[in-house]
């Protein structure tokens, strides 16, 4: 079939917008591209390197207006290897799950596998909602995700009532929330995310904030393991308290991605500079309020996610009328250039899913709307 081609004028001047990896600003390229004759390519135990590591610590402590006592901490492997190395250091016997897409599913299903954990007690929403966990007798670690990426949907971030009291910890993978949307860091024990969403770095490497508490914990069960009998394996790449100590001294355990470390540093400097948080996730919201409300305004679309403070503000879903085959409207995006607005593939709906982390401009994603409406109308 013959594809369509939209008008420059009205394209985008940037056409990425996946959920993840997403958009990479040009200057943080740039960045790369000076670092490429002095960092990359050398040793990551030198001060060069410790330098960004440091930078990006205290930047972030900054940006997430850190408590007293919270830390950065960084290692390598991602959000999902943060998933096993909770299981490892951070669970005592059993945790509480909210389970509510593909991402929250993961992290339940990592727990479930620890054979030196009880198994996890989930509270399942269906897609397009959550479900945060209640108080829960037993149960020493709570999780959830902060968004779902796979479906779009934002949920609440707090102490559960009566969790602190129980001496329990609130895990929060915060993945495509962080950067984007506001928290309060207070709240969570471990607040942990991979860059290559909102922080518009590569993927590769997970960044935690940790709560004295959660230090404590790692380092009490890093304790319990030397003792006779005891179940638990902790691989030193799951060691959290090594992941600690490393990342104190601006290191990583083993070998970090440098180009990574180079752009995530960028990113939350860029942040930052223009207002730290308050900026991003306003920007974020003026973003998302676009797509909802031309979403709400079509006649073809409409968002997926029906409670309107559970629309994320970083990923927005959009379900289509059957009349607008999805495949067909993001192969023809794609011709034109505008790459990465399917939905979530496991979710298998007919659906636009939109990434607007901060590092996409608000006025391109008003232009991505309009080639859309341009497309559906000729299609
Ligand atoms: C992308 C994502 C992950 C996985 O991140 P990796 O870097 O691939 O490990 C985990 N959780 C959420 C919420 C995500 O969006």
């Amino acid at each position: 079939m013959a594809t369509i081609t939209i008008p420059q004028s009205i394209l985008p001047e940037d056409k990425r917008f996946g959920s993840g990896p997403s958009k990479i600003r040009p200057e943080q390229v740039e960045a790369l591209g000076q670092a490429a004759h002095t960092v990359l390519g050398t040793s990551h135990r030198q001060q060069p390197v410790k330098d960004i590591v440091g930078s990006i610590r205290e930047g972030m402590a900054s940006f997430f207006a850190l408590p007293d006592g919270y830390e950065v901490v960084l290692g390598n492997g991602g959000a999902t290897a943060f998933w096993d190395m909770a299981c490892a250091s951070l669970i005592t016997r059993q945790a509480a799950c909210g389970v509510y897409g593909s991402f929250s599913a993961k992290m339940a299903a990592s727990v479930a596998q620890a054979p030196f954990l009880e198994d996890p007690v989930l509270f399942e929403a269906e897609p397009g909602s959550y479900a945060v966990p209640e108080l829960t007798q037993y149960v020493d670690t709570y999780c959830w995700a902060h968004n779902e990426t796979s479906t779009g949907v934002e949920a609440p971030v707090y102490r559960i009532e009566g969790s602190e009291e129980q001496g329990a910890l609130i895990l929060v993978d915060a993945t495509s929330a962080a950067g984007a949307i506001p928290v309060d860091i207070a709240q969570t024990d471990a607040y942990y995310f991979s860059p290559q969403k909102a922080f518009g770095s590569e993927g590769g490497l997970w960044v935690a904030i940790l709560s004295p508490r959660a230090v404590e914990r790692a380092e009490g069960i890093r304790r319990s393991i030397s003792l006779e009998g005891a179940r638990r394996w902790i691989p030193p790449f799951l060691s959290l308290t090594d992941a600690i100590d490393n990342s104190r001294k601006n290191q990583t355990l083993n070998t970090p991605a440098l180009g990574t470390l180079v752009l995530l540093e960028d990113q939350v400097r860029w942040l930052n500079e223009n207002g730290g948080m308050a900026w991003s996730s306003a920007r974020c919201r003026k973003s998302s309020d676009i797509v909802y409300q031309w979403a709400e305004d079509s006649s073809y679309a409409s968002p997926f996610v029906k409670d309107p403070q559970a629309r994320s503000r970083s990923v927005c879903t959009i379900d289509l009328d059957e009349s607008v085959p999805a495949a067909q409207l993001i192969a023809i995006l794609r011709d034109n250039g505008i790459l990465d607005v399917n939905g979530y593939r496991k979710l298998g709906r007919n659906q636009l899913r939109i990434g607007v982390f901060p590092s996409v401009e608000p006025a391109d994603v008003k232009a991505l709307l309009a080639c859309v409406d341009y497309v559906v109308e000729r299609m």
